[in-house]
């Protein structure tokens, strides 16, 4: 009887190895809204993290040649510190966390970790070196404790407390109906917005990697949730190295390095206070009028003045 079910055994092994893929896919095809397979270089070499300085040099970039996108980008992000990318729709923004996860590879210039390539080293390594905080986290139907632990699968369930506990999401956890067993996602408890960003959080906690692309929130969080979430980002991006598409005056101004893109060029550069004090084109705006069902909103927008 056992010798009959092997096989039915093995087909539902790799069954669900390969449906876990293809949510795996999916997840990714929605970070980054479309995924082309870039191979590794026959000679591929290991990737040798010192302190995660990242650097692009002299990028240009098209998605379709007729139409460049990226025009002669170069700046370096010391290791640890954070750049904040602003500028309007369109200009670019995205397409740099793409290309440094190497979505694409590039048509001039090169990008560098740690003085490497990354068309060098194995992409793999180089995605395991990156965690990523979307806009809008995509959970899988399955429980809490899956979709946190989904930024390591080996980390013990003690571990995934822990990052629960950093991300401050724990205790609303343990408020839920079946505590980490709750399923969640589309056919499950439904996650608040601030609440599905501490499940990226706590997963890239879990992860642990050197560099962090953050694609901070424009959706409206309640003014509540938007101020306990910028502790939990500090948190995250602490010490590693980090690119943030950022929206947020509060974010802006705790940067290293701000980046002002529009249409596919580095239009100013600067610490907010040297953008300030030369007369910049962009300045923050003031936030829309609140929704009637919501209490005053001190949250401010940025946005490009041109
Ligand atoms: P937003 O703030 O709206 O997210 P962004 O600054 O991040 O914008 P990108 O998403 O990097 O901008 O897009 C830059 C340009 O590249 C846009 O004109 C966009 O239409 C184009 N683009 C993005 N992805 C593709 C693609 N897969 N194929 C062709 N063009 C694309």
């Amino acid at each position: 009887i056992t010798q009959l079910y092997a096989p039915l055994n093995w087909f539902g092994t790799y069954y669900r190895v390969i449906q876990r893929n293809f949510v795996d896919m999916e997840n990714m095809l929605a970070l980054f809204t479309e995924h082309i397979e870039v191979q590794d270089a026959e000679d591929a070499k290991d990737l040798q993290i010192k302190n995660g300085t990242v650097s692009f040099s002299n990028i240009s970039f098209a998605y379709d040649p007729r139409q460049p996108v990226l025009r002669d980008i170069s700046f370096t992000i010391p290791g640890g510190s954070t750049v904040a990318i602003v500028g309007p729709s369109g200009g670019g923004k995205s397409t740099l966390f793409r290309l440094l996860f190497r979505f694409y590879d590039l048509q001039q210039g090169c990008i560098t970790v740690d003085g490497q390539d990354i068309r060098d080293v194995r992409q793999r390594q180089l995605r395991q070196a990156i965690g990523v905080v979307p806009q809008d986290t995509v959970l899988f139907n399955d429980d809490i404790l899956y979709n946190i632990r989904y930024g390591k699968v080996s980390a013990t369930d003690e571990e995934v407390y822990e990052a629960a506990k950093a991300a401050q999401i724990h205790d609303k956890i343990l408020h839920f109906p079946d505590g980490y067993g709750t399923k969640v996602g589309e056919r499950g408890l439904r996650l608040s917005g601030g609440e599905k960003q501490r499940v990226a959080i706590a997963r890239t906690i879990l992860k642990n990697p050197p560099i962090v692309l953050l694609d901070e929130a424009t959706s409206a969080l309640d003014t509540h949730t938007e101020r306990n979430i910028q502790s939990e980002l500090r948190t995250v991006t602490k010490n590693r190295t980090t690119m943030i598409i950022a929206h947020r005056l509060s974010t802006i101004v705790h940067a290293d390095l701000i980046l002002v893109m529009q249409e596919g060029q580095i239009v100013e550069r600067g610490s907010h206070a040297e953008l300030m004090r030369r007369g910049t084109r962009w300045r923050p705006m003031p936030p829309p009028p609140p929704p009637p069902h919501l209490l005053p909103n001190p949250r401010e927008v940025m946005e490009v003045m041109l």
